[in-house]
C-alpha cells in the first residue's frame, strides 16, 4: 500500500473511532423481515425501508424464480448495446402506468438514477434550487451536473420564491430546476408540492421530485405527486424500487420526450448493465399489486398510526410526521445512542439518528413500521420503549 494511503486511512479511521462515529454494521442472519435475527437473537425490526413487506413476499419470490428459469440470472449487457430484455420494457410501461405519466425509464438504483437524470439535462450554464434536506444522491447528482447549486431552507416556500426570483433576475442561467424529496425520511414530512408547482410556473422552473419514501406509502400507494394530483405538473418523478417496492432499481417517470432524451444521454443507462431479470419480474408483480389495490398501504398506515398512538400515550415526543415514519425525538446525542443501544438489548432494532444527519440537539430513534408487522410485534416494541424510556428518564 502506498504510504500516503496508509497514513490517510490510519489517521481517519482512528479519528472516527475516537469520535464514536465509526459504524459497525450488524449481520442479519436471514431475511430482512419484521422480525430479524442478529447474533442468534430475535428482534422486532423497526429500521427497514421494506414498508409493505414485499422484500420477503412469497408471490414475488415465485415470480423471480420463474423469470430466472426463463431469462437467467443476469441481463448480460448494457441495454443499448445488446438489445433490451422485453422484461425491462414491460417494467417501464408498468412504471408509467403506476405514476400516471406518458413514459418511464428504469435504472439500477435510486442513487444511480439521480446521478443519471440531473446531469443529463443540467450543466454549468444552469442553476438548481435544492431543498436543504435533500437526500445525498440528489446532492451528488447536482454536483455532477456542474450547475450552480442554491440550497433553500427546508420546505420554506418564501425562501424558495426569493431564490427563484434572484436566479431569474440575475440573467445568468439558461435553465433553472427545483429539486425536492417527496417525503423527507428523517421527520416523515411531505414536500409542499402544490406551492412548489405554483412557484415553478411563475418562474418557469423545471420540477424534479424524488419520491423514494413516498411510492407505496402516500397517495394510496401511488406516491406524493399523486396524493396532490400533480402528475401532469411535475417534470421528473423519481422513485426507487428498493424501499416499499421491495426489490432493487430506480426510475424516472415523465413526458415521453424527456424519457427519450434520458435513453440517449443519461450515462448510467448507457454505460452500466441493467437490473437482473428475476428482480425485474418481481418488481413488475409488485407494481401490479400496488396498481390493483391499496390493501398493503392501508395496513402500513394502520400500523404506523398504532405505533404513533402508543408512543404518544407513553409520553414520547414523536415530532410532526405526516407518514408512517415515526421519529422518537430524544434530543441529546449521547442519550439517543444510549437509548437505541438499550432498545437493541431488550429486543427492538431501531436506529439512532444524530447530528450531522439531523440538527444538533434533535437526536432521535427512528421507527419504520411496515405492513408486515403484527399488532403483537408492535405491542412488544412498545413495552420495551416503556421500560427503556423510564430507565433513562426520557418519559
Ligand atoms: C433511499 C433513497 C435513494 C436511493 O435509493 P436506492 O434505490 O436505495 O439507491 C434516493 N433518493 C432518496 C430520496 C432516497 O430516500
Amino acid at each position: 500500500m502506498a504510504k500516503a494511503l496508509d497514513f490517510f486511512l490510519d489517521e481517519n479511521l482512528q479519528m472516527l473511532k475516537v469520535q464514536g462515529l465509526y459504524n459497525e454494521i450488524e449481520w442479519l442472519e436471514g431475511a430482512n423481515g419484521p422480525i430479524i435475527q442478529i447474533s442468534g437473537r430475535k428482534l422486532v425490526n423497526l429500521s427497514s425501508n421494506n414498508y409493505l413487506g414485499l422484500a420477503t413476499n412469497g408471490t414475488l419470490k415465485e415470480v423471480a424464480k420463474k423469470a430466472i428459469d426463463k431469462y437467467g440470472v443476469g441481463a448480460g449487457a448494457v441495454r443499448t448495446i445488446n438489445g433490451t430484455l422485453d422484461l425491462h420494457v414491460q417494467l417501464e410501461e408498468k412504471l408509467a402506468e403506476f405514476k400516471g405519466t406518458e413514459a418511464a425509464i428504469s435504472y439500477q438504483s435510486g442513487f444511480n438514477c439521480n446521478m443519471a437524470a440531473i446531469s443529463a439535462v443540467m450543466d454549468a450554464r444552469d442553476c438548481i434550487l435544492s431543498d436543504q434536506l435533500n437526500h445525498a444522491s440528489i446532492i451528488d447528482g447536482c454536483r455532477l451536473s456542474k450547475a450552480k447549486i442554491v440550497a433553500y431552507t427546508h420546505s420554506d416556500m418564501d425562501d424558495l420564491r426569493k431564490k427563484a426570483k434572484e436566479a431569474v433576475e440575475s440573467g445568468r442561467y439558461r435553465k433553472i430546476m427545483v429539486i425536492t424529496d417527496g417525503v423527507f425520511s428523517m421527520d416523515g414530512d411531505l414536500a409542499k408540492l402544490p406551492d412548489i408547482v405554483e412557484i415553478a410556473k411563475e418562474y418557469d422552473l423545471i420540477t424534479y421530485v424524488d419520491d423514494a419514501h413516498g411510492s407505496g406509502v402516500t397517495g394510496q400507494g401511488k406516491g406524493t405527486v399523486k396524493q396532490f394530483g400533480l402528475e401532469k405538473e411535475i417534470d421528473f418523478q423519481i422513485g426507487t424500487l428498493s424501499k416499499a417496492i421491495g426489490v432493487i432499481g430506480g426510475y424516472v417517470a415523465g413526458k415521453k420526450k424527456l424519457i427519450d432524451w434520458l435513453k440517449v444521454r443519461s450515462r448510467p443507462f448507457l454505460f452500466s448493465t441493467a437490473v437482473p431479470p428475476g428482480d425485474v419480474a418481481a418488481t413488475i408483480a409488485a407494481l401490479d399489486m400496488l396498481i390493483g389495490s391499496s390493501e398493503l398501504t392501508d395496513l402500513l398506515w394502520e400500523n404506523g398510526d398504532y405505533l404513533k398512538a402508543g408512543l404518544r400515550k407513553l409520553g414520547f415526543n414523536i415530532g410532526n410526521s405526516e407518514t408512517p415514519i415515526t421519529p422518537c425525538i430524544i434530543g441529546d446525542e449521547y442519550l439517543t445512542q444510549q437509548f437505541s443501544k438499550r432498545l437493541f438489548e431488550e429486543g427492538v432494532y431501531a436506529k439512532a439518528i444524530v447530528y450531522p444527519t439531523v440538527p444538533k440537539g434533535t437526536g432521535r430513534v427512528r421507527n419504520m413500521p411496515t405492513a408486515a408487522h403484527t399488532k403483537e410485534m408492535l405491542d412488544e416494541a412498545l413495552e420495551v420503549y416503556k421500560k427503556v424510556g423510564r430507565e433513562l428518564g426520557v418519559i
